[in-house]
């Protein structure tokens, strides 16, 4: 154990904690708390007149506005119900372009203006909210002089009850838009990406003579990765206090390479933490499932049961901040950041995706006659079209200063988006690339509308972990997205791909049809051109292996490695193009899109940035002088003695610590360097100039750690931070 006082301090603290009580209180584990939090339907059942709860229904199932008419009732239910269950104020919860949530507390009271109040909540303040939204990144759309923004109730998404330690507050899971009805947040282009799907969707299924077409909607299911660390030793980690990854450490003798981590037992206070939070999140209606450790030490992972996109996202939204919330009452830190510590596997956020209605189900699922396989292929013929088509905008959504850690770095998907369709989805499609020209099946042709697929097993050993999209049986799985981004950006472009896709196959299917080619044939023709056209995106080896990123880019993929590679896919004229014509973004919201990730990036890496000169300058440096001159002292106070010193270490301290300063000095100029930079040659400068300038502080300090006393080195080791809990 440590001799210096700040980690042992910090250690002791750890040691001495004990899991706190319960805190949220209510029915127990039993299946009534699901959903006890939420003006669920059923909530909504009972609580309003037959008429108008008829009417919300419906706005549900179709995803429209609320009859104006009807807000007032439905608001006064609302408000009733949420002050029984102890709620004192509401707030229009939305998700800005900072990827956090944003919420505006108000009380229910309201003056009345002869010196008493009553409690009261319109349906005009339930619809519609006004947030000063001057502070929300809104890249250039708001006039400065028009500071205002709007929220407006997604009605499809139900008003929860967050209880927290002061009380609790209604809140409404809203929309957010600018005055003149652009989108300020990152539900707005996924609600209207779900529309512009959904048209394209029932065409192709009129065409297999589907009638009675429910609205299609994605379903995501995310899985989510983090860290849990103890408040302890980040509150002696301004790196991770403030930027949420290490920028300093140097690695712990003992890995991961052990392996003994993943599904091994989850230690009692993350189990206590568990427990917690999954009790929270049931109340909320949140499908919180499975749990797991994961890779790394200190890893874990969460997997809520897969729900309607607008929902899931939200959903996500509230386990990450419910996760932080509750992780501070007992004592740890949860990390989202996508690499936390280097040399260590970092967190990602499977998405998983499918398409379907209640009517007709999910579009994913391989059928078990030729009819539905002939529509299931198609589904999945226009996924692989999207990919091909549009690699570089799902790249461009998950692109951040964190993910661009992970991603290429042999733990997570590379930064090249192909397709994974498992070996006998792939030989389906080959067999149809060659267009019925032998008899033998297994060799040969399928022919659509004749042969049925054969059983596609879900066997969870076909997998490709290399792949950033993964065919996984009735869905397909995109590992790239990062731990700590919004689902709702890459479901919205795979959403939108998809309208493309889908539109495509429609109009060719039609023609087809039109001219008189027989409906199963027509299917064949087109399935063929489809792989024969964008089957360059199909990939089912190692997308890890080097040989792939050179082949990759012979097939003409985009191979986008960092955030700055992938931003100007935001403004392409296909980009344009797409988004206008299906609705999801006009060119000034693209552009915004553009300029809020540069931004975002700029600000993550420059943070990083202070903080390595700071923590170099004022904890390392420090901590180094003070080992060297205690060197120095001993070689002489020997010499005084009349023996011989040995000056190895003192030579090999003071080399490092001249490097150390060397580098804070490099790092100066770099990030000095920045100011003559502008725009995309400014994040280019960053990430050329700073962030290599960051490493070099680091790789001194790091070799640093390797030679101080210990009691002199107060920054928390890794192995401290990965491995006491
Ligand atoms: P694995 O670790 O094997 O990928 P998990 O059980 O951890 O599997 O997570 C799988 C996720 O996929 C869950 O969130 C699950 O609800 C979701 N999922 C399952 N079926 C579908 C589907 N049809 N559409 C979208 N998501 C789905
Ligand atoms: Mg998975």
């Amino acid at each position: 154990m440590t001799a210096n006082p700040t980690r042992l301090g910090a250690i002791r603290e750890i040691e001495a904690n004990e899991a706190p009580a319960a805190f949220f209180n209510g029915t127990g584990d039993s299946p009534e708390i699901f959903g006890e939090n939420v003006f669920s339907l059923p909530v909504m059942a009972k609580r309003l007149p037959k008429s108008v709860y008829k009417s919300v229904a419906a706005t549900i199932e179709k995803g429209e506005k609320l009859d104006p008419a009807i807000a007032d009732v439905v608001a006064a239910a609302m408000k009733d119900w949420a002050m029984e269950k102890g709620a004192t104020h509401y707030a229009h919860v939305f998700y800005p372009l900072t990827g956090l949530s944003a919420e505006k507390h108000d009380s229910f009271m309201e003056p009345v203006g002869d010196g008493t109040a009553i409690w009261e909540f319109q349906g005009k303040i339930l619809v519609q909210g006004e947030p000063d939204a001057s502070s929300f990144p809104n890249g250039g759309i708001r006039a400065t002089f028009e500071a205002r923004g709007y929220t407006g109730w997604d009605v499809q998404s139900p008003a929860y009850i967050l209880e927290s330690p002061n009380g609790s507050t209604l809140c409404i899971p809203t929309i957010f838009v600018s005055m003149t009805g652009e989108a300020l947040d990152y539900k707005t282009p996924l609600l209207r990406s779900q529309n512009a799907m959904s048209d394209q969707a029932t065409r192709v299924l009129a065409l297999f003579g589907h009638k009675d077409i429910d609205n299609v909607v994605s379903y995501c299911g995310p899985e989510q990765e983090y860290f849990l660390v103890d408040t302890s030793f980040v509150n002696a980690r301004p790196d991770l206090l403030n930027a949420g990854r290490t920028l300093f450490g140097a690695k712990p003798p003992k890995g991961q390479e052990f392996d003994d981590h993943y599904f091994g037992a989850i230690p009692e206070r993350v189990q206590h933490f568990m427990f917690d939070t999954e009790r929270a999140l049931f109340k909320l209606g949140v499908p919180a499932k499975t749990r797991h450790n994961e890779v790394a030490p200190g890893q874990f992972e969460i997997a809520p049961v897969f729900e309607k996109a607008n929902l899931a996202a939200d959903h996500q939204q509230l386990i990450m901040s419910t996760f932080k919330s509750i992780a501070k009452r007992h004592g740890f830190e949860a990390l989202f950041h996508e690499k936390p510590f280097a040399g260590v596997n970092g967190s990602g956020k499977h998405v998983n995706f499918s398409f379907g209605n209640g009517n007709q189900g999910n579009f994913l699922n391989p059928g078990d006659n030729p009819h539905d396989n002939a529509q299931f292929l198609v589904f999945c013929a226009a996924v692989i079209r999207a990919v091909h088509l549009y690699g570089g905008l799902l790249r461009v959504s998950i692109a951040s200063a964190g993910n661009d850690h992970r991603l290429g770095a042999n733990e997570a998907p590379p930064a090249i988006i192909s397709i994974f369709l498992g070996e006998q989805l792939q030989d389906v499609f080959e067999q149809i690339a060659k267009g019925g020209a032998t008899s033998s099946k297994q060799k040969g042709a399928l022919s659509v509308g004749v042969d049925a697929l054969p059983v596609l097993t879900q066997d969870a050993g076909d997998r490709n972990r290399t792949s950033p999209m993964a065919f996984t049986g009735n869905r397909f799985e995109f590992r790239a997205v990062g731990s700590a981004q919004t689902v709702a950006a890459p479901l919205t472009i795979i959403n939108t791909i998809m309208a493309e896709a889908l539109d495509y196959l429609a109009t060719e299917l039609e023609a087809a049809v039109a001219a008189g080619t027989e409906f199963n044939a027509a299917v064949q023709q087109v399935l063929a051109k489809v792989i024969e056209q964008h089957g360059a995106a199909v990939f089912n080896g190692n997308g890890y292996s080097s040989e792939w990123h050179e082949e990759a880019v012979q097939r003409g993929l985009k191979k986008l490695d960092t955030t700055v590679d992938s931003l100007p896919e935001y403004q392409t004229p296909e980009a344009k193009a797409l988004f206008s014509k299906y609705g999801v973004f006009n060119e000034a919201e693209l552009e915004a899109r553009y300029e809020v990730a540069l931004e975002q990036y700029l600000m993550a890496v420059n943070v990083e940035a202070n903080l390595t000169e700071e923590i170099a300058q004022t904890i390392i440096l420090p901590a180094a002088v003070r080992y060297q001159t205690e060197l120095a002292g001993n070689i002489a106070a020997l010499k005084a003695a009349g023996v011989e010193g040995d000056l190895e270490d003192l030579n090999a301290v003071s080399a490092l610590v001249a490097e150390l300063r060397a580098g804070i000095k490099g790092l100066q100029a770099a990030v000095a360097a920045q100011h003559d930079t502008e725009g995309i040659a400014e994040a280019a400068h960053v990430k050329d100039v700073v962030l290599p300038a960051m490493l070099a502080v680091r790789a001194a300090a790091d070799s640093l750690e390797g030679v101080v006393a210990d009691d002199l080195w107060t920054l928390p080791t890794y192995q401290e931070m990965l491995f006491i809990k």
